[in-house]
């Protein structure tokens, strides 16, 4: 995988996909293992609104994205590989309403698993960090050269494709 910043990442490769996917794993099994003990019940909604926030970000926001847009029947981007576009691409910026509604849906997929894992802190503290580190990943390696230039987190500088200076 790349970890320089070459320029806009207009294609992926399998490798990319897998290293995120890997990445996201740990908080996603962190917070399964905290559930699981306690509520069998839980976990399956646990999982059902993980496929749910999938769709529901795919509809209100991939749809905008390049990696979407494309044409090709399926999506091929870090966290989705060889996914089927259920959904019509939307070229062009996703609205304030499509941008709340993305981010309010990552939000409960952050939170609802937080019931079951303050009590138990050492799995808290394993999700934080591994969802701080999945976090930096993304807003040090990707943001700075993504090619989604109406994606609010997008730091490519001036919309050029060229990388800002890395703090
Ligand atoms: S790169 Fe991000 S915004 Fe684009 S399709 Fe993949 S998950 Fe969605």
């Amino acid at each position: 995988m790349e970890t320089g910043h070459p320029g806009p990442r207009t294609r992926y490769r399998f490798g990319d996909w897998l290293f995120y996917s890997l990445m996201a794993a740990v908080p996603l099994l962190t917070a399964a293992v905290a559930i699981y003990p306690e509520s069998i019940l839980g976990l399956i909604g646990y999982l059902a609104l993980l496929g749910a926030g999938g769709g529901w970000t795919l509809f209100f926001f991939c749809r905008h994205c390049p990696h979407y847009t494309r044409d090709e029947p399926r999506l091929k981007c870090i966290f989705f590989w060889g996914l089927p576009k259920f959904f019509q691409p939307r070229p062009g910026p996703p609205s304030l309403a499509e941008k709340l509604a993305a981010a309010a849906g990552l939000l409960v997929l952050f939170v609802f698993p937080l019931a079951w894992l303050v009590e138990d802190p050492g799995l808290l503290a394993v999700y934080l960090l591994s969802a701080g580190v999945l976090a930096a990943a993304l807003r040090r390696w990707e943001c700075p050269r993504c090619t989604f230039s109406d994606c609010p987190a997008n730091r490519v500088a001036g919309g050029t494709g060229a990388p800002e200076q890395q703090g």
